[in-house]
């Protein structure tokens, strides 16, 4: 099964809003399984509206818009639609009744009569229950095909998406082993998205029908894959077969399935091998320990942090050598070691992480541009220390850097 999207809106092509709605839809699709053949914006324009709909209709036979259905002068989706479908608007009298009474319940005085239009309803059209708003949704189906109208507010459009039109579409693909959509992410970090393409080449063709996609992040590099129209009983054997293609050749590179941060894979880990966890971070000011401390239940594994940003903070609080700072500088591997091993001592843990880098976009030289990081971690014995370079601005950096030192923990776990 598949449909289009029409989001309607002005703002969305002045640049005023963001289409969130286009994102929500397309993500729940996917989950229902419904392809989204294509999304369009329009402005709050008659013939721009009319013609993205026909279109639609004229090529998937199924259009789901969202916007203009509000009580305003510019929200003329209802119109436009019930046009297409030759449906006259008819005043929902039953309708009308329960707005008022909203109006009355809420406290908000009596209902504005510019409401009123909210309770016509095309011919023939099913109204979807609103509970957020106003303005039902409008299922429309007829010679044309089928159009579902959506209120523009995230809100409620969401709301209505998630309650009234994926069950229904659900509905419409049963009977028999419907053909969906399904994906799994592997995760991947340390690695560059060329390296990765380099590894799984040729590997597409083991993979068909289901397909790999790229998608590099600050974190890494995600693998997706994703098996097209094939039967709901077979998807997920499917994508499991393909992960065990995929997964042995990415060896440590790879570090969990789905969304799951690296952070928490982290936290699990050294706490499986009993070990607490604590950070010294100078150009990531937080950002590691922020990593951890999203994750619910950290507390059971990371004791705590320390940002050594100026020197005199990594000599006081970590005990970091002055005559090594003055010899090598603050950004270099032994200071990394420094901070790693003062950090463990202050906070009496085994294991423990330490970031030092230039972060940009000043305060490079030519021995230590912007983008060096260096990083020590300790898990227990095991003790790593290294040097990275990071392409980017400042943000790109500092984001890449925390990784790299969760990164860096996690592969010293046992
Ligand atoms: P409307 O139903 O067109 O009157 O829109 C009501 C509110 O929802 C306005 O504040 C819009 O900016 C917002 N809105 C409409 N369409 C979208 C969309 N596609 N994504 C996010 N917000 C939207
Ligand atoms: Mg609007």
């Amino acid at each position: 099964m598949e449909l289009e999207l029409v989001t309607i809106g002005n703002e969305l092509l002045l640049g005023f809003t963001l289409d969130t709605n286009a994102v929500e839809f397309a993500t729940a699709l996917t989950e229902a399984g419904v392809r989204l053949a294509r999304t369009t914006t329009v402005a709050d324009d008659g013939p721009a509206i009319r013609d993205a709909v026909v279109d639609g209709l004229k090529r998937t036979g199924f259009v789901v818009t969202t916007g203009g259905l509000g009580p305003t002068r510019d929200d003329i989706t209802k119109k436009v639609v019930a046009d297409i479908f030759d449906a006259p608007l008819e005043l929902d009298v039953e309708y009308l009744e329960k707005l008022r009474e909203r109006f009355a319940r809420l406290g908000r005085g009596p209902m504005p009569e510019t409401n009123r239009t909210q309770a016509e309803v095309p011919r023939g059209a099913v109204k979807l229950k609103n509970r957020w708003g106003t303005a039902p949704g409008l299922w429309l189906e007829g010679a044309p095909g089928v159009v579902v109208m959506l209120p523009g507010v995230p809100r409620e459009m969401n709301g209505l998406l998630r309650e009234e039109l994926v069950p229904r579409l659900k509905k419409r693909m049963d009977g028999g082993d419907a053909l969906v959509i399904r994906s799994k992410m592997l995760r991947t970090t340390g690695v560059s998205e060329s390296a990765l393409a380099d590894v799984l080449h040729g590997v597409d063709e083991q993979l068909a029908p289901v397909t790999l996609a790229y998608l590099p992040n600050p974190h890494g590099a995600d693998l997706r894959l994703t098996a097209w129209n094939v039967p709901a009983s077979e998807a997920e054997a499917m994508l499991e077969r393909s992960a065990g293609v995929i997964q042995p050749l990415l060896g440590s590179w790879f570090y969990a399935e789905g969304d799951t941060d690296l952070a928490e894979v982290v936290l699990n880990g050294l706490q499986q091998a009993g070990h607490k966890l604590a950070v010294a971070e100078s150009c990531t000011g937080g950002l590691v320990g922020q990593r951890l401390t999203a994750i619910a239940g950290a507390s059971a594994v990371f004791v705590g942090g320390v940002v050594a940003y100026d020197d005199s903070v990594k000599e006081s609080i970590l005990g970091v050598p002055h005559d090594l700072l003055e010899a090598v500088g603050a950004v270099s591997e032994e200071v990394a070691e420094a901070m790693v091993d003062g950090v463990a001592a202050r906070f009496g843990v085994d294991a423990a992480v330490a970031v030092t880098g230039v972060a940009g976009p000043s305060g490079g030289t030519p021995e230590k541009p912007v983008g060096m990081v260096c990083l020590a971690a300790r898990v227990g014995q095991a003790r790593k220390v290294t040097t990275v370079h990071i392409p980017g601005d400042r943000d790109g950096v500092r984001q890449r850097s925390a990784q790299a030192a969760l990164n860096l923990v996690r592969r010293l776990i046992p």
